[in-house]
């Protein structure tokens, strides 16, 4: 490191607000601040705004409905459709030669689909889902990973007015089968297996197993990615892809007429909690706020290439890979594999070759690289970056420095964005254009975004304060229901704060929060992820941010593991640094830093150094399993983990010491 760079290390260390460079303010989308007070004037017309980003067949009636709240409805009667949004407009405006999915395989292989091309494959294959049988809002059931024919099958599934459901395909048979029993869905793309770390794995067998105990009948399409590298033969109503569209070549479907609150897909959630959700979102309010917020939030252009490292099977992948940047017209690029393969330059190597924009990903994956370390960023050209954006969980000050620094090169600014499964698209955020930001605070409520932290009775808390956060009005992306079940939507979102004798509703997002006195909201995690020392409640984020601020540990899970005495005590479960050495010097300046940070009510009853954490899809930590290790309970479900065996290792470590 150049005594340039440390002085500038010394300096960001220092400095807790940041503004905007003037560079990329004079070219942003949204730049003028009145946008704050014109959504609130003029709510909830102001989201009209969101919906001129469409193409409307039929123009709606009313923005909003409020007449069936918490069932709000938006753009009543309005007709559209979403591939169409996505594809036809942008081809008839003169696009059909500008990249739409630019998508690089684990082992190096690339495919640019134009928009031209991306329509016609999804015409291909929406005439062949079409033949197959597929009708206007049977659910389509997708289990792939991240390879072309995923968004393909989404539009063409959108395009037939078919809801998709995608399944993440790192989760398990028993996964597959309860999402596809709740949702009666019928008819499944998936596909023989795909590349990790250069090997090939078999998702087939794990197909089938999971519809082995699907209680109805199924068809099932199969995408062949592995060709000869995996064996495999298909049963009865098993059909081959390439087949399939070679029968189909050249045909197209005319995109189904939606109405604005016919259902555009479902989603099932249950990274973290118990049973899953399977989250409705719609075709013209979902489509406008991803839209809109790919426009303000991310400050997309029809121009830009634009990289997001989530994958499709989770919300991100959704709203930020596909939706949203789609229906802007803009160059997404997908990649299939993992960051570190074939070695840890990947990330950089894609972004400097493809000359990428704006790049968004999740803190998990920031605190990986600062793990690996700055020299492999170092050694690429990564000038082409505008804005860096993430997602998932909250990011402390220190990665938050490190992405500024060795990605942004100190003059990208950094959305910091807070959204849910639930919320389609941003919520709580800067606007890059428009605001400073506040490493460790996502930022305000979104324009026409009524976001307060409340407490226990529903009052909203002073600045400096923590406590509930709720969003007090509807919004066009949030979710309509939970799929066949309006009681538990009603039960999980719109109970806890809502008067619904007076027709008030408050949507609660089950998450924890801060506000300082400029309004900057900071999210402490989810509600139940608080640990009860003594009668003391202490939020697991902010000791997390503790520990992951010492130099030497890349990251780390605290949970409450029972205690006889104190009820509940602190563990704290702590990656290392590459080069850092795990041990008593260590673990003697993570619990300093939680005694400084919080107070030694907070001390830890053991840290645990580990080289990895049990996580879900989108890369959060599945604190319960930790709990249960904690506390010698007998350990729960693995099934939605995407590293199942790193909590057996942990456990056996535990069990040891
Ligand atoms: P489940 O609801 O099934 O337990 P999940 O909540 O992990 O799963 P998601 O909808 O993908 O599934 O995650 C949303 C949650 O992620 C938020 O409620 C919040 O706790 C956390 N989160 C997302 N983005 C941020 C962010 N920028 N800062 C802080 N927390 C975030
Ligand atoms: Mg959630």
């Amino acid at each position: 490191m150049s005594q340039e760079d440390g002085s500038l290390e010394a300096r960001l260390e220092e400095q807790d607000t940041f503004e905007p460079p003037e560079s990329f303010v004079e070219q942003a989308n949204v730049s003028d601040p009145g946008i704050y007070e014109e959504f609130e004037e003029n709510w909830p017309d102001c989201w009209e705004r969101a919906a001129e980003f469409l193409d409307w067949e039929e123009e709606y009636d009313d923005v909003l409905d409020e007449s069936d709240a918490p069932s709000y409805q938006w753009f009543t009667n309005g007709k559209l459709n979403a591939s169409q949004n996505c594809l036809d407009r942008h081809v008839e405006d003169g696009a059909k030669n500008r990249a739409a999915i630019k998508w690089e395989g684990e082992l190096g292989e690339t495919r640019t689909y134009t928009y031209g091309d991306l329509l016609n494959e999804v015409n291909e294959f929406a005439s062949t889902l079409r033949d197959l049988g597929v009708e206007e809002d049977d659910v389509v059931t997708l289990y792939m990973p991240m390879v072309p024919e995923l968004p393909i099958a989404m539009l063409a599934c959108a395009r037939l007015g078919a809801p998709h459901s995608v399944v993440f395909a790192g989760f398990s048979a028993d996964a597959l089968a309860t999402r596809m029993n709740d949702a009666d869905s019928e008819y499944l793309i998936t596909c023989d297996g795909y590349y990790r770390r250069g090997d090939a794995l078999d998702h087939i067998s794990k197909t089938n197993e999971g519809l082995e105990d699907v209680e109805h009948e199924t068809t099932t399409v199969v995408v062949d990615r592995l060709g000869d590298a995996l064996e495999h033969s298909l049963s009865e109503n098993q059909h081959d892809y390439d087949e399939l569209i070679d029968e189909h070549a050249g045909e197209s479907v005319e995109p189904v007429s939606r109405d604005a609150e016919d259902m555009l897909f479902l989603m099932y959630t249950s990274g973290t909690t118990g049973k899953p959700k399977g989250v409705k979102h719609t075709t013209g309010g979902y489509l406008a706020y991803s839209a809109w917020t790919s426009h303000s939030v991310l400050d997309l252009k029809p121009e830009d290439t634009y990289w997001c490292s989530a994958d499709i099977g989770w919300i991100t992948g959704h709203s930020y890979i596909l939706y949203g940047p789609l229906a802007l017209g803009t160059t997404t690029v997908m990649y299939e594999g993992t960051p570190d393969y074939p070695d840890k330059n990947r990330f950089w190597d894609i972004i400097e070759r493809n000359r990428v924009d704006v790049f968004y990903t999740a803190p998990t994956a920031i605190r990986a690289f600062m793990k690996w370390g700055e020299q492999y960023p170092a050694q690429h050209d990564l000038s082409s970056l505008r804005l860096l954006g993430t997602v998932g969980e909250p990011i402390n000050p220190r990665a938050w420095k490190w992405y500024y620094d060795h990605i942004g090169g100190g003059d990208c600014p950094i959305v910091d964005t807070w959204w849910q499964t639930e919320t389609g698209g941003h919520m709580i955020t800067t606007l890059p254009g428009v605001c400073d930001m506040k490493p460790g605070a996502a930022g305000p409520g979104l324009p026409g975004i009524d976001a307060q932290i409340v407490d226990e009775a529903g009052e909203e808390v002073d600045a400096g304060q923590a406590g509930y956060l709720t969003v007090q009005k509807p919004w066009p992306g949030m979710l309509r229901t939970l799929y066949q079940n309006d009681e538990r939507f009603v039960n999980e979102y719109w109970t806890e704060y809502s008067d619904p004798e007076n027709d008030e509703w408050v949507y609660f997002p089950e998450d924890g929060a801060k506000i300082d006195e400029d309004g900057y909201i900071t999210v402490l995690g989810r509600v139940d992820d608080v640990i009860n020392v003594s009668g003391h409640r202490l939020g697991t984020m902010e000791i997390e941010s503790a520990v992951v601020g010492v130099e030497g540990v890349a990251e780390a899970a605290v949970v409450g593991g029972d205690h006889e005495v104190k009820g509940e005590a602190v563990y704290v479960y702590a990656i290392p640094e590459d080069g850092s050495e795990p041990g008593a010097e260590l673990e003697e300046k993570a619990i300093e830093a939680i005694l400084d940070s919080i107070g030694p009510i907070a001390k830890p009853e053991e840290v645990i150094f580990t080289h990895e954490l049990p996580k879900t899809r989108s890369g959060k930590i599945m604190r319960r399993l930790l709990e249960d290790i904690a506390s010698g309970n007998e350990l729960g479900t693995t099934s939605t983990l995407r590293n199942p065996e790193v909590v057996d290792e942990i456990a056996e470590q535990v069990n040891e010491d």
